[in-house]
């Protein structure tokens, strides 16, 4: 045989594990109950088990991301806290406490493989806002370039109840998304999904190609250790967010870290299905907070659903809700059905003057300013 005939070997199937095994880029997310309990703050076993995988996988040559969780779950104990706590200000305060903690624990476990950490606290503005992704982007690029592992959280001790991921799992998927990751890895502790009650004899789902494999699947919410936030809920969205937009998603239990790494075949593995987007329009699409909704017109809702055109104030009939220029509204059709979402160029109150006329008589009438769109093409998702 030449040696031709060997570089005929088929490629593996997109589908295959073997992605993660290969990838140059990987963001593996782990929750906070993986790595904590309430009583005993962060598990030093859990987050060693853990920084020996992916310390490995660094060592190979594999650039990793740590999106991690258990910054408030590690506070709790510190602070004398029982629970979880309700109230944003006391969670701001265990995340104070606990993200130093986390840290310390992660610098010392992977430093045990000469792997070097750094912190990376980001909020749902710098993900939004273009020239804060921009600069997010350069800095875990050059991050992970310099052979670190970026242990990334949400900013939770200055995040603000709007604009919270309040949940890691959408935030790890945004930053796969972010810095062009290869594969996302959601770790927590459910093996993968089932397609049914373990309790019933339900059995894994090794891969989801599309939603159309999940029909019929009861999704679970948060577990019991009482840590954290999501349940497998955030996690199936999460990995649709990533497979929709180009990257491989898989879940599975943080145990299984290493053996995912090495491709083998464990948990439920979500296939790529759809192509990358602009990292604002994913945000607009699954993680802004609508602040109101603009009622379109036939001609307007035809304009935006099919010619892709951005819309003008000719084309809206109502407004409702309280918004400010630059928040997030949904674009609705008369019958109620939600078009678009997107990031409106006016305020609430400014809007309602405007409706119904064109933007050369709003430009002349109000000024320069009001003779722009209401919603830019660029600036909207169609739902
Ligand atoms: N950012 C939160 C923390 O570190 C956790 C959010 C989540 O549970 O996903 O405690």
């Amino acid at each position: 045989m030449t040696s031709s005939a060997v570089t005929a070997v088929p490629h593996p199937r997109p589908a295959d594990r073997g992605v993660i095994a290969n990838a140059r880029r990987i963001v593996v997310k782990v929750g906070s109950s993986s790595l904590t309990s309430i009583k005993g703050g962060i598990s030093e076993e859990a987050v060693t088990a853990l920084a020996d995988a992916l310390a490995a996988k660094r060592n190979a040559g594999t650039e990793i991301i740590l999106v991690s969780s258990g910054a408030i779950a590690a506070g709790l104990a510190p602070l004398g806290l029982a629970k979880r706590p309700r109230d944003l200000a006391t969670q701001q305060a265990a995340a104070s406490v606990g993200q130093g903690l986390l840290m310390a624990r992660y610098t010392q476990a992977f430093g045990a493989h000469g792997v070097t950490v750094s912190q990376v606290l980001l909020t749902a503005e710098d993900l939004m806002r273009r020239s804060q992704h921009t600069n997010a982007f350069r800095a875990l690029n050059r991050l992970v370039n310099l052979g670190v592992v970026p242990v990334v959280n949400e900013n939770d001790t200055v995040a603000t109840h709007e604009i919270r991921f309040g949940d890691n799992d959408r935030l790890a998927a945004l930053v796969a998304h972010l810095v062009r990751a290869d594969a996302l890895v959601l770790l927590s502790d459910v093996d993968s999904l089932y397609d049914g009650p373990p309790s019933h004899g339900a059995k894994r789902i090794p891969l989801v190609e599309g939603p159309h494999d999940l029909e019929g699947v009861t999704i679970g919410k948060a577990g019991k250790a009482g840590v954290g936030t999501g349940g497998m809920t955030t996690k199936v969205e999460a990995a649709t967010i990533a497979a929709g937009s180009g990257i491989h998603a898989l879940v599975t239990s943080t145990p299984n870290a290493a053996a995912v790494l090495a491709g083998e075949d464990v948990g439920t593995w979500f296939t790529v299905n759809g192509a990358r987007k602009p990292v604002r329009l994913l945000w607009l699409a699954h993680l802004a907070s609508v602040r109101g909704q603009l009622i379109l017109d036939d001609g307007a809702v035809k304009a935006v659903r099919h010619r892709h055109t951005s819309l003008l104030p000719a084309g809206i009939s109502a407004v409702e809700g309280d918004f400010e220029a630059g928040d997030a509204v949904e674009m609705v059709s008369t019958d109620g059905t939600v078009i678009a979402r997107g990031l409106v160029n006016y305020s609430a109150a400014e809007l309602p003057q405007m409706l119904g006329r064109s933007t050369k008589e709003l430009g002349k009438s109000l000024g320069r300013g009001y003779d722009r769109e209401v919603v830019h093409v660029d600036d909207l998702v169609l739902v």
